[in-house]
Order: structure tokens, then sequence, then C-alpha cells
């Protein structure tokens, strides 16, 4: 699963892939090299939503949302 959020330097888009990011790993930003990753006592909060969310669209008919 992959997203992408405004860098809070540069306002450039940051490209995360979530499962990545909940392994630990950091991603920078293309147009000022700023990285991102979570704070360690993040993973867990950020994993739950995540688990929540999966259960969700497993949930949903068939649908899909974007992203
Ligand atoms: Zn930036």
């Amino acid at each position: 699963m992959s997203g992408q959020i405004p860098c809070p330097d540069c306002g450039g888009i940051i490209v995360f892939d979530a499962h990545a990011l909940l392994r630990g790993e950091t991603f920078a930003c293309a147009g000022c090299g700023a990285s991102l990753g979570l704070a360690r006592e993040s993973v867990a909060t950020v994993a739950n939503a995540m688990a929540k969310l999966d259960a969700l669209r497993k949930q949903g008919d068939g649908r899909r949302a974007p992203g």
C-alpha cells in the first residue's frame, strides 16, 4: 500500500509505502532530501489503524477505495 504526503519542509511530494514505513523504513523527499519515518512509539498506533482499515476494506462489497 503506497501513499503520498506533502513534504513538511519544501511542500514537495514524498511517496511512501505504508507497510515499509511500519517496518521502520524511512523515505526521503525527492525535492529537499528530508527524511520521513515513523517514530518507534507511533508504529503500534499506525499498525492498529491500518489493520482496521484493511478489515473495513475486506468487508466492502468489492468496492475499492482509491489508492
Ligand atoms: Zn522536501
